[in-house]
């Protein structure tokens, strides 16, 4: 861990899929590790931002509610201020999404914006901070609903984004693996966990996501999966082994199409398909 302090930007996904794992066990795991890493040094600072299938939104530092109550229990103050910011922003989005229209089943969690959300706030704080050339920074996301890659390209552009800005992308899993988010891990340079039952979920980040990217390379952590780097088409958003490319625009779909519905070129639909990604070890 630096000296300098971390800023860690937590994306939570509070999908309605939570129901099917102890989304207290989840919440609580969420919180205990905000709290560890503002209290492993004073110079560490938190964003936790949340995302369902309807919105994403900032919990802490949140906009309302700033006021400061004073030590009941002898805990740090700021610690307090997560819990119950978290808490109230939960709680908020909980009851939007059980008065929304929307059918959960037909959407993924908006994880992708919310990344974006918190690269934002890393810039934004990397220009606050004018006697640091560069703040450590990394993003954690923790994801827990199934995906359908609809949201691929947004997904490619926060990877690219946060490679560009030195920011590691963590990412741990909870059920089943996701090849979208294991690339962005890949890409960016940090780890990819899968976990398969929520009550893990608490001794995995502690062990593998507390310290920092330099601090892991020492440690010896599980050997990495091979990573899937298969394509998403862009017709019916599904990974992909071969695939049609448009020449001009670089769109990939499943079958050949007579025209590019990105670009709107019109092409002969006699081509033959082109394999899209290999499997890196
Ligand atoms: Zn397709
Ligand atoms: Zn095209």
């Amino acid at each position: 861990m630096s000296e300098e302090g971390c800023l860690l930007v937590m994306v939570v996904d509070l999908h309605p899929q939570l129901a099917e794992h102890d989304a207290f066990t989840y919440l609580n795991a969420v919180v205990a590790f905000a709290n560890l890493h503002l209290a492993a040094n004073v110079r560490n600072s938190l964003a936790v931002l949340a995302a369902n299938h309807l919105e994403s939104r900032f919990l802490y530092p949140s906009s309302i509610g700033n006021k400061v109550e004073r030590q009941k229990d002898g805990r740090l103050e700021m610690l307090g201020q997560v819990d119950r910011a978290i808490e109230r922003g939960v709680k908020a989005m909980t009851e939007a999404a059980g008065s929304s229209a929307v059918h959960p089943e037909q959407s993924e969690s908006l994880l992708s914006g919310a990344m974006g959300r918190g690269l934002l706030y890393i810039k934004r704080r990397e220009a606050e901070e004018v006697l640091t050339k560069k703040i450590q920074s990394r993003l954690l996301v923790l994801k827990v609903s199934s995906d359908t890659g609809s949201q691929y390209l947004t997904y490619i552009n926060a990877y690219l984004t946060s490679q560009k800005i030195l920011t590691p992308v963590d990412v741990c899993v909870v059920g089943g693996e996701c090849g979208l988010l294991q690339q962005g891990a890949d890409i960016t340079g940090g780890t990819y966990y899968c976990v398969r039952q929520v009550t893990e979920l608490l001794q995995t980040l502690l062990l593998m996501y507390h310290c920092g990217t330099a601090t892991r390379r020492k440690m010896n952590a599980p050997p990495a999966d091979t990573v899937d780097y298969r394509a998403a088409c862009f017709c019916h958003r599904t990974l992909v082994d071969m695939a049609s490319v448009c020449s001009n625009c670089l769109s990939v779909y499943c079958k050949a199409v007579p025209l590019c519905t990105t670009c709107n070129v019109i092409f002969q639909t006699d081509r033959p398909l082109v394999r899209t990604g290999k499997k890196k070890k």
